[in-house]
């Protein structure tokens, strides 16, 4: 069956003989098992059940079922947000000692994990370009590294990782590959030998901007040695957050389409425009990924654009209506936001012009809206800036 198909009648559970069409939320923390045998045999996983929220709840279980199936992997544990997810794989998965490589291109708040809250754990990193591949590969030669993170398209500026070669190299020098998959969505790289994906839950999937959350999904094996460590972290997914993500999910296939067709259609459009520059989206033919765009993610270049403003920022921002300014993507709203100060003032002007991002850097959400509305509100924006 098509993956569309299949969220849209994810599967819910017998009531005395009726299915109920919508999952049920279970807002209850505890379960109470039939007596002190199944109690017993739930805590040592011989027994299916339910006792405590924070170690399982059923609507959450069912959205990570999904979830997982959704992106081709065998299971999948979801938390409270997006860094969650990330931090409770990078927690569960490394010890003192360790060492971790990501690609300075990425999300801020992921690099501040790896480099500066793992180190107060003993993990050493190395945050590196993603253009730099001979510096890639040394380091894993030499570090014996553990975990390889990245993104693809990154946030903020949608450069693209070649897949292949990075997962080769990291299989040669026994690296794990997490891939924080937000941006591109669960219909891509589940065909890759990705040992861990990421998502931020409050993006795409959710899409309304009224729930957070976050999903880590892996072979079962995996899961499970992460799955105690994700317990005592704590940051559980509540149960109506799972069903506000479960619900967007039914039309993920309908506004991610959407949005890529609009998203194409303004870099197309601003790509000839004289008041910007460095017009970057992943399917656009300028793009330097473009042809990884046709054969890693089927020509779907997504929904974020990236350009330089070359009039006064304030005025643009202030100007815009349609496009609100706040961090974020994926939902049926579009969305501006200036990159330097958000995703790039830990790096310093220079390497974050090195990574693509200056202070007239801005950042295009693309949501729902009808396309010659955004064109329209980019339109006189930039006619007065
Ligand atoms: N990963 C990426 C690529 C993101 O853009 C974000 C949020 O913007 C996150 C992770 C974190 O997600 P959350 O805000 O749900 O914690």
């Amino acid at each position: 069956m098509d993956p569309a198909t299949n969220l849209i009648h994810a599967s819910a559970s017998e009531l005395m003989g009726s299915t109920p069409l919508v999952n049920p939320v279970y807002h209850s923390v505890k379960y109470c098992p039939k007596n002190y045998a199944h109690f017993n045999e739930i805590l040592k996983n011989k027994s299916a059940g339910y006792i405590y929220s924070r170690v399982a709840n059923p609507t959450v279980r069912e959205l990570e079922m999904e979830l997982a199936k959704f992106q081709g992997r065998e299971d999948a544990l979801c938390f409270s947000s997006g860094i969650a997810a990330i931090t409770a794989a990078v927690m569960g998965l490394c010890k003192s000692g360790d060492h971790i490589v990501m690609f300075r291109e990425s999300y801020k708040p992921t690099r501040f994990l790896v480099s500066k809250f793992m180190e107060k754990f003993g993990v050493t990193s190395d945050v590196i370009s993603m253009h730099e591949s001979d510096r890639l590969e040394s380091v894993l030669k030499t570090r014996k590294t553990k975990l390889v993170i990245f993104e693809s398209p990154t946030n903020p500026v949608v450069r693209l990782v070649d897949i292949v070669s990075l997962t080769n190299l990291c299989k040669k020098h026994l690296a794990m590959v997490v891939c924080d998959n937000t941006f591109a969505g669960f219909s891509h790289h589940g065909q890759f030998p990705i040992d861990i994906f990421v998502h931020s839950l409050t993006k795409h999937a959710c899409g309304h901007s009224d729930a957070m959350g976050g999903v880590l999904i892996a072979s079962q094996s995996v899961v499970d040695s992460i799955f105690p460590y994700a317990v005592t972290l704590g940051a559980t997914l509540d149960p109506h957050a799972a069903f506000l993500i479960a619900r967007g999910l039914k039309t993920y296939h309908l506004r991610t389409k959407e949005a890529s067709l609009s998203a194409a259609s303004l870099a197309t459009w601003l790509s000839k425009d004289g008041r910007v520059e460095r017009v970057r989206y992943p399917g656009l033919e300028s793009h330097p990924e473009f042809n990884l765009c046709q054969s890693q993610m089927g020509g779907d270049g997504g929904s974020v654009i990236c350009f330089d403003l070359l009039g006064d920022m304030e005025k643009f921002f202030d100007r815009l209506k349609l496009f609100k300014l706040t961090p974020s993507m994926g939902c049926v709203e579009s969305l501006v936001a200036p990159c330097y100060q958000l995703f790039a003032d830990d790096l310093g002007p220079a390497l974050a012009k090195e990574s693509g991002i200056t202070e007239k850097t801005v950042r295009l959400a693309v949501g729902v809206e009808n396309k010659m509305d955004l064109l329209a509100d980019l339109e006189q924006a930039l006619r007065h800036c």
